[in-house]
């Protein structure tokens, strides 16, 4: 049975974000957030199917007018509420107070360690200060389950155990995402140019992994097959991923996509037919073998 619903609620972000993976979807659906209806019928006949986990996301789900009222009565049905966001709205203390209590688990992205970097990836001026006022509204919420997000580039590379640093530093943070830029959207456009060789993650990641578990918070990595990691394949996203269902628009009425495996737009090439971990590896983005080759991929033995 499927138990995690996600649901793309906004066509819209304050934010231009220079890897954003959404933004051809954002471009062609502008403004068309799902309606009050539409989410209601969403969320009862998944329900009724057995969802119980609902992850809102966009574009940025802060700037829907309707997401007070769309947590509550997920959490009415038994939903428990997941949200990504860029802090947006949650930087705004009133907005704060009203939605924080209504989530369970709360994803902020963060890019960068300082406003110079941050906003320079988002394309923003301004996101990094309204990010901290959120990450400060955030801690305030003891039963908050507070995770970041942080898309790693060749900007951000260098300075990315800076930028661990400060999440680490801000109270309440509990697990922390490291993700490849997703070959989509802005992502797919120079894909080459920003995206992170897998021997760089490979030699990084245990320094990384260590400064996170010295701070109890969990690291974990999305987008990457298991071999980059070197010995730190437990902190691979794709060993913990539950099947889900993703309901966004698409052309006149709404999309469902059933994710079982975290394979999309994925592949494994043929020299993983040797590969010890190839039932659980997820593996490498199609894009990135047409960029970089295999070169970077280590078969494991049996
Ligand atoms: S060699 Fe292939 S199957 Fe094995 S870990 Fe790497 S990408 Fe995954």
């Amino acid at each position: 049975m499927i138990r995690r619903l996600e649901m793309h609620l906004t066509y819209g972000c304050v934010q231009g974000c220079v890897f954003c993976s959404e933004s051809s979807r954002l471009a062609r659906f502008r403004g068309a957030h799902l309606r009050a209806a539409e989410v209601a019928r969403v969320l009862a006949v998944k329900r009724r199917q057995g969802c119980d986990h609902l992850t809102l996301t966009g574009g940025e789900p802060t700037l829907h007018p309707g997401l007070p009222a769309v947590l509550a009565a997920a959490r009415r049905l038994g939903f428990k509420t997941y949200v990504t966001s860029n802090g947006a709205r949650l930087a705004e203390a009133g907005y704060a107070r009203l939605v924080l209590p209504l989530i369970d688990e709360l994803c902020l992205s963060v890019h960068g360690d300082d406003a110079e970097l941050h906003d320079s990836l988002t394309r923003c001026s301004g996101s990094f200060g309204r990010l901290r006022r959120a990450l400060a509204a955030a801690r305030c919420r003891r039963k908050l389950f507070l995770l970041t997000n942080t898309v790693v580039t060749r900007r951000n590379w260098a300075r990315l155990e800076a930028v661990l640093r400060f999440i680490l530093a801000r109270p309440g943070v509990r697990h922390c995402l490291l993700s490849q830029v997703a070959p989509e959207g802005r992502g797919a456009q120079d894909y080459g140019r920003q995206a992170v060789p897998f021997s760089w993650w490979r030699r990084k990641l245990p320094a990384l992994a260590r400064l996170a578990e010295r701070r109890g918070a969990v690291l974990r990595v999305f987008g990457l097959p298991l071999c980059a990691l070197g010995k730190r394949q437990d902190c691979s996203n794709d060993l913990y991923f539950s099947p889900r269902v993703t309901v966004e628009r698409g052309g006149a009425g709404l999309r469902e996509t059933v994710s079982l495996r975290p394979t999309r737009r994925r592949v494994q090439p043929p020299l993983c037919l040797r590969c010890a971990l190839r039932q659980d590896c997820g593996g490498v983005f199609r894009r990135h073998l047409a960029e970089f080759g295999t070169a970077g991929l280590r078969p494991m033995r049996p």
